[in-house]
């Protein structure tokens, strides 16, 4: 399933093709993803120019002056970047976006076998954009200035779950799924299990920490796959994080050596942690 940092590496391989350009056509085949695909959308991107590509926790945002053009990758969703043409679509190439720059015409294809994937429209500027369904209620982005501990120890005194299903909850803090977890709990010494209203400002400190390191780990390892974007054959965008915990349940802690990585299942999800090195 992609994650924040496949969301972001997409993004950055997407904006040099999007930003500035204007779609010249939209071919949706399948309108059947999580939400149906609006009829009117053609009628509203045709001819526009997209101002530029953003990102909002896992979700894509192309900038219109007039609205955004909201999409999420879902469980298996991805782009990819054709120069003129496309070749014949397969079963579940739903979209073809076809945006024209002064270097060429390139064709944005959406692939998406399960169809969890999203294309929505949001009329409007910014703030009808931050008050949307969708977005209203997404915590804060893991590399904004405003994420620190102070903001961690400040918004967790209230939660008494364990800090993994805070974490994973996103309307804290977006980003951090169910691999991110547990590497960065890791990373940061806290067991998982630790209610989140008990973590110390010191604790917070390192998890704010561990946290933005971990993602941008993921995302500079993603950016080596930039170039399989585009004119690529087979799946683009995922790429396997070098998990420190993650799945090393009977093995040696890749910190201390001496003990085991443990499994537990916390709300239905797996979770990873040393139980030497991360404390209660
Ligand atoms: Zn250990």
């Amino acid at each position: 399933m992609p994650e924040l940092p496949e969301v972001e590496v997409t993004r950055r391989a997407l904006a040099p093709v999007v930003e500035g350009g204007v779609v010249r056509d939209l071919v949706v085949r399948e309108r059947r993803l999580r939400w149906p695909v609006p009829k009117a959308l053609e009628r509203r991107i045709v001819q526009r120019k997209v101002l530029c590509l953003q990102r909002r926790g896992k979700y894509l945002l192309w900038r219109f002056e007039h609205g955004t053009l909201i999409s999420h990758l879902g469980m298996s969703g991805s782009w990819r970047i054709y120069r003129r043409t496309a070749p014949s679509p397969g079963r579940h190439d739903h979209v073809d976006l076809t945006v024209e720059q002064p270097q060429g015409v390139f064709v944005l294809r959406l692939t998406d076998p399960r169809r969890f994937g999203a294309l929505l429209w949001q009329r409007g500027g910014e703030r009808a954009l931050r008050r949307s369904s969708l977005l209203a209620r997404l915590g804060i982005e893991p590399f904004d200035p405003r994420f620190d501990a102070a903001f961690l120890y400040r918004h967790t005194r209230a939660r008494r779950g364990p800090v993994k299903q805070v974490l994973l909850a996103g309307d804290l803090v977006v980003g951090v799924g169910n691999i991110y977890a547990s590497e960065c709990l890791f990373e940061a010494g806290i067991d998982p299990r630790v209610p989140a209203a008990r973590l110390s400002r010191r604790r917070c400190e390192r998890l704010a920490q561990a946290i933005r390191a971990v993602l941008a780990q993921a995302i500079t390892a993603g950016g080596s796959s930039l170039r399989d974007f585009v004119d690529a054959e087979g799946r683009s965008g995922y790429f396997t994080l070098a998990a420190r915990v993650y799945e090393r349940n009977g093995l040696a802690c890749l910190r201390c050596g001496a003990a085991t990585v443990r499994r537990i299942v916390q709300s239905g999800r797996a979770t990873y942690f040393c139980p030497h090195c991360q404390r209660r």
